[in-house]
């Protein structure tokens, strides 16, 4: 048969207890709860750390940039969908970066296939990734022309090893995650920074879990050290839709000339852009929101048992590690029927056995709700 393939690998997929399905989210008013099949949980698999999906002021934003604007860029940027309101958006991120350049991309993973695409021009690109970096960074990479070396998770000394081995390559690049999707930990930035200093390479950092969360101002990692290329996701703590890249005037120069993935799509929303400029303005000078997710991360880890696998972050991310997937799932539905939504995080988004649940600790959480969660999960896992 034609494709065969299809039914034998999904039925496999069961086999192994990775089948995944999409479940519908009907809530109508998004926050802290979500509703399933008419039920509803407290949702604790939501990257909307901030709590500002739905924010009133960001919503009322949206609308005056659809009026303003209109919905739909209607063509690339490169033709005519290149807006007032991208370009605002962009200055805006500039400085809240301290940055020369920002550069609007439809999503984190194509912002990301299009940074490893550009420079891993050539073989005389040699990439350096942390080995846990996200799956578009990794498809990113081999995809494009450059030679690229794994180096072990948050290894400084292996990384400086692989890059003194290294010293007549003329173009390489280490690129991280500021901190890590699965299981919240951060990069060790101002090292990272260092070697790529000592080394003469670029530091390339993907902000998709640090951006509004880490820093003072919620900047992400560049709070710690002068990353050379910052990429970030508008779709998590942001709260709206897309990506951005931070970088020098000459990278950004030659991505708007030949980034195939900048060029050949549709601008972002101009709406969304307006929308996003709200956000980051609320994300700024809330910090009352990044507060409240260290307090309330506090006060879970206080209150789980002792014989439950934590690892220990300052995120928003908190995985519970409990190794084999069908375990994972068991206990999962456990939650579920108490009212927790945390989906099970299984390979291959993590290693073999090291099946997860991946808890995001939000600022439109309360004290009420983390003391329900560690509860929940005490009596599940024990
Ligand atoms: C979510 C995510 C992305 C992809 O971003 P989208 O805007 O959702 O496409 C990229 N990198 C990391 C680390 C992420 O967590």
């Amino acid at each position: 048969m034609t494709f065969d393939f299809i039914r034998t690998d999904v039925k496999e997929q069961k086999i192994k207890s990775r089948y995944r399905q999409l479940v519908c989210n009907n809530t109508t008013n998004q926050g802290k709860e979500i509703v399933i099949k008419g039920k509803s949980y407290l949702n604790f698999s939501s990257n909307d750390y901030l709590g500002l999906n739905n924010h009133s002021e960001i919503n009322k934003a949206l609308q005056e940039g659809a009026d303003k604007f209109g919905t739909c860029a209607s063509s690339s940027s490169l033709v005519t969908g290149y807006h007032y309101a991208h370009q605002a958006l962009e200055d805006d991120i500039c400085q809240w970066l301290n940055k020369p350049k920002c550069l609007l991309f439809s999503s984190g993973f194509s912002a990301n296939l299009a940074i490893f695409h550009a420079l891993g021009k050539s073989k005389q690109s040699h990439f350096y990734l942390d080995k846990l970096s996200h799956a578009s960074m990794i498809d990113g990479a081999y995809q494009s022309n450059a030679k690229v070396r794994r180096f072990n998770h948050n290894d400084i000394e292996q990384l400086t090893t692989l890059l003194s081995s290294a010293t007549t390559i003329p173009d390489k690049l280490i690129a991280s995650e500021g901190v890590f999707s699965m299981d919240g930990c951060q990069a060790k930035v101002k090292a990272l920074a260092q070697v790529a200093k000592d080394q003469e390479a670029w530091l390339y950092l993907d902000d998709a879990h640090s951006i509004g969360v880490i820093g003072d101002k919620g900047e992400g990692s560049n709070s710690f050290a002068d990353i050379d290329i910052t990429m970030a996701t508008l779709g998590k703590a942001i709260g709206t839709s897309g990506a951005f890249l931070t970088c020098n005037e000459d990278l950004h120069e030659y991505l708007v000339n030949f980034s195939r993935h900048y060029i050949y799509s549709t601008a972002i929303s101009p709406a969304i852009a307006w929308a996003t400029k709200k956000s980051i303005e609320l994300i700024q000078k809330e910090h009352w929101r990044r507060e409240k997710i260290s307090e309330l991360s506090e006060l879970f880890t206080v209150l789980l048992s002792p014989d439950v696998e934590l690892v220990t972050t300052q995120s928003s991310i908190h995985a519970i590690i409990i190794g084999d997937e069908k375990k994972a799932l068991l206990i999962s539905d456990k939650l579920k029927k108490q009212g927790v939504w945390l989906t099970a995080i299984r390979p291959p988004t993590v290693a073999v056995n090291s099946s997860r649940l991946r808890v995001t600790i939000c600022a439109s959480h309360n004290t009420q709700d983390i003391r329900y969660l560690a509860e929940s999960i005490n009596k599940a896992i024990a």
